[in-house]
């Protein structure tokens, strides 16, 4: 049986301890932070009771039917419809763009077919692909919808325009002709009862995988191992020495109020006029509980800088083929396997971090059965 560092304790790291641990391999996770899970990291208030997603919103949700029925073996999960609102120009909106949202803001009372006939005349098609966010924007919804909606608080949240950035980022969202306004189309939708927290503690729970909190793994110490899977920065375990990717990272202004401070979970603010991105509500996260008072977090994005913690792999040209270098130098690692979030600098959701871990253990027990490295 090998011996395994993981570095990390987020749902890459908590997955594959689990895969592995369970068949039979002494491992020990690490992470720097004094707690697990990571970004999706959740902790009861102590003075409300709210379940409070420590790093900002976190949804589950996916179309993969084997990831949802294996991350229900750890933990319950409620039905849970993220159903988010936008303010643009002082006016309340249904997100994500559905036929409630073009009737009301355009003042119409379009059907599917005329709402999908009046943005195909509007849209402004470039000559082929649209290379980037606002090309891509202005191919579907025309130049009115994309700047109330989309323009400025892309800006906010990215810190650059538009055009900078690649279309694949508005293409996590839908644009509906019909009055459906759940932001996801995924198939299966939830939030764990009893939070996040409590899944990875479950992943972690086997008695041949241990735990180290608040503890920084360096390169160095893969030598003591027979396989690091590693899902910190890419970059860091390198010592940037090449340079460092760029991340968004993001600041949460917490208040305290009585009853019911917005009445929804997530409320977009695209105007330039309000610095924040959005509002989060987190009872509203737990439709289920009844509290009292309610706490919610204004979000601000900025640059990751110095210990700040990532959040959003910006992904630009120049960002791009700096992971190639830290992609090629990875590969030569003997025994590093890059997972996650972080450890391969994608944009990438809950559910995808645990397909690609459940892969990579799947992976790494076939390349032992064959006796290859992996
Ligand atoms: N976006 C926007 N306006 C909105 C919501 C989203 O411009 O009201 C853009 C923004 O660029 C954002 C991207 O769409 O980064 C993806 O949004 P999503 O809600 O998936 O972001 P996340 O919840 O991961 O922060």
């Amino acid at each position: 049986m090998a011996h395994i560092a993981i570095v990390g304790a987020g749902f890459s790291g908590a997955v594959l301890a689990q895969e592995l641990g369970r068949a039979g391999h002494r491992v020990e996770v690490f992470d720097a932070r004094a707690h697990v899970a990571g970004n999706c990291h959740t902790a009861r208030d102590a003075k409300t009771q709210v379940m409070l997603h420590t790093y900002g919103p976190h949804i589950f949700h996916t179309s993969n039917q084997r990831v949802w029925d294996y991350i229900q073996q750890f933990g319950t999960f409620m039905p849970f419809v993220n159903r988010v609102k936008a303010i643009t120009g002082g006016r309340v909106f249904s997100l994500p763009l559905n036929l409630l949202t073009i009737n009301q803001f355009l003042g119409q009372t379009f059907s599917p077919a005329q709402a999908r006939a009046f943005f195909a005349g509007i849209a402004e098609q470039g000559t082929g692909t649209p290379a980037n966010f606002e090309e891509q924007a202005l191919a579907l919804m025309g130049r009115e919808l994309y700047e109330a909606f989309f323009k400025n608080y892309t800006l906010k949240q990215w810190g650059m325009a538009p055009t900078e950035l690649p279309a694949s980022i508005l293409k996590r969202l839908p644009m509906r002709f019909n009055y459906d306004d759940n932001y996801y189309n995924s198939q299966y939708q939830g939030i764990p009862r009893d939070g996040y927290t409590a899944i990875v503690e479950n992943l972690l729970d086997l008695p041949n995988v241990s735990l180290h909190l608040g503890t920084r793994f360096a390169r160095a110490q893969a030598a003591g191992y027979d396989q690091v899977f590693c899902s910190g920065p890419i970059d860091a375990w390198f010592g940037y020495d090449e340079g460092r990717l760029g991340y968004r990272t993001l600041d949460f202004v917490r208040e305290d109020h009585a009853d019911d401070y917005q009445g929804n979970a997530v409320i977009n603010y695209c105007d330039l006029s309000v610095p924040w991105t959005r509002i989060s509500e987190h009872k509203h996260f737990a439709p289920w509980e009844q509290h009292a008072d309610t706490v919610v977090f204004k979000e601000y994005s900025r640059l990751c800088e110095g210990d700040d913690t990532p959040y959003y792999p910006i992904r630009l040209v120049a960002e791009k083929a700096l992971l190639a270098h830290y992609v090629q130098r990875a590969r030569r690692e003997r025994n590093v396997t890059f997972v996650g979030r972080l450890g391969t600098y994608r944009y990438i959701d809950m559910h995808v971090t645990i397909a690609e871990a459940l892969d990579v253990a799947q992976h790494y027990a076939q390349s032992l059965a064959a006796g290859v490295p992996p």
